[in-house]
């Protein structure tokens, strides 16, 4: 019989862990499979991790926990998950119930067909207008810088086979931007769509600006071709100077001598003024992550856990 892992990544989600391991055991339970529901705690300060002991103590068997000694984010949450993991197949989703647990059926339709990695892909139905709209400008532009496929509406909500959570455990980097990595790894993947719901209870971790961070490590994480972006346009402005400057050659020459206002210079300095401090921090962050990487240091510490074996290692070997 399959055996299949839950991932389940939680920061702050006191109000909803109970709804949600209710819900998850009844789809679990009604399927043709094996089971455990992996929980990272990754340093709530609410009451989760006591609610993840009862639920571990309730159903010692088919969970395992594991609780981080401070918030190390979710990137490293779904790691320390994936590492937890033992089953042939893996679901990683969210606390909070916007992922409906009942998708699992359809997604283990799929695994059986042979697929690697199914992802649920959701319509952005509901949404705040502006955020939607923003996510959709961002997809398409970054999509033409980045080497690997990010696509709207795909967030982390996915089951993977056993080798497609090998593949992403074999990947050392520190600075792990998931949507990424899971593109990067490639394996037999399949899309279908479903309806986002509403968060059942507590709030959002992102912020407007987690966000903008969030897509700008999308941008930098898979090559270094945003650093050309400055070096074209660095050459376009040396050339439009080289061009205006023989402009204005000739014009005194053949009119006699006419000095230009210094609101030309102004304007030329301040360009390319600007040119070179958008190149600096591009640099500034490609150095930053090498920086980060040469620390060697682990995605996460562990405080606590219950049926895992997930000591940290260092971040790349
Ligand atoms: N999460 C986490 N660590 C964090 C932030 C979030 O483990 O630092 C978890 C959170 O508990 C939830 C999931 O990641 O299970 C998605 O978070 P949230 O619902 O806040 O994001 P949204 O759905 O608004 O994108
Ligand atoms: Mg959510």
């Amino acid at each position: 019989m399959t055996k299949l892992s839950v991932v389940v990544p939680c920061y702050n989600e006191e109000a909803v862990i109970d709804s949600f391991d209710r819900e998850i055991r009844r789809v679990l339970d009604s399927l043709p499979v094996e089971y455990e529901v992996c929980y990272v705690d990754d340093g709530s300060r609410d009451g989760t991790l006591g609610k993840l002991r009862k639920i571990a103590a309730e159903y010692a068997d088919r969970t395992r926990y594991v609780s981080f000694s401070r918030n190390f984010g979710k990137e490293a949450g779904m790691l320390a998950g994936l590492r937890e993991a033992s089953g042939d197949a893996v679901v990683i989703m969210d606390a909070d119930l916007q992922h409906p647990p009942e998708l699992i059926a359809t997604m283990l339709d799929y695994h059986r067909q042979g697929h690697d990695q199914i992802i649920a892909r959701r319509t952005r139905e509901g949404d705040k207008k502006l955020r939607s709209a923003l996510s959709r400008l961002y997809y398409r532009s970054v999509n033409r810088w980045v080497d690997v496929e990010l696509t709207d509406g795909v967030g982390d909500f996915r089951m993977l086979s056993r080798s497609a959570v090998d593949a992403l455990l074999s990947l050392p980097e520190y600075n792990r931007f998931s949507k990424g990595l899971f593109s990067w790894i490639g394996f037999d993947t399949v899309h279908f769509d479903y309806r986002n719901a509403r968060r059942e209870a507590g709030e959002t971790k992102w912020k407007f600006g987690s966000l903008l961070n969030y897509a700008m490590d999308g941008l930098i994480s898979f090559n270094n071709r945003p650093l050309r972006i400055g070096i074209w346009a660095g050459a376009s402005l040396v050339a439009l100077t080289a061009v205006y400057a023989l402009w204005v050659a000739a014009t005194a020459l053949t009119r006699g001598v006419d000095a230009p206002g210094y609101v030309t210079l102004v304007a030329i300095i301040v360009g390319i003024g600007g040119v070179q401090m958008v190149m600096l921090g591009l640099i500034g962050e490609y150095i930053g992550r090498i920086y980060y990487e040469t620390k060697r240091r682990p995605h996460f510490l562990v405080k606590e856990s219950h049926g895992a074996d997930v000591r940290p290692r260092p971040a790349a070997a």
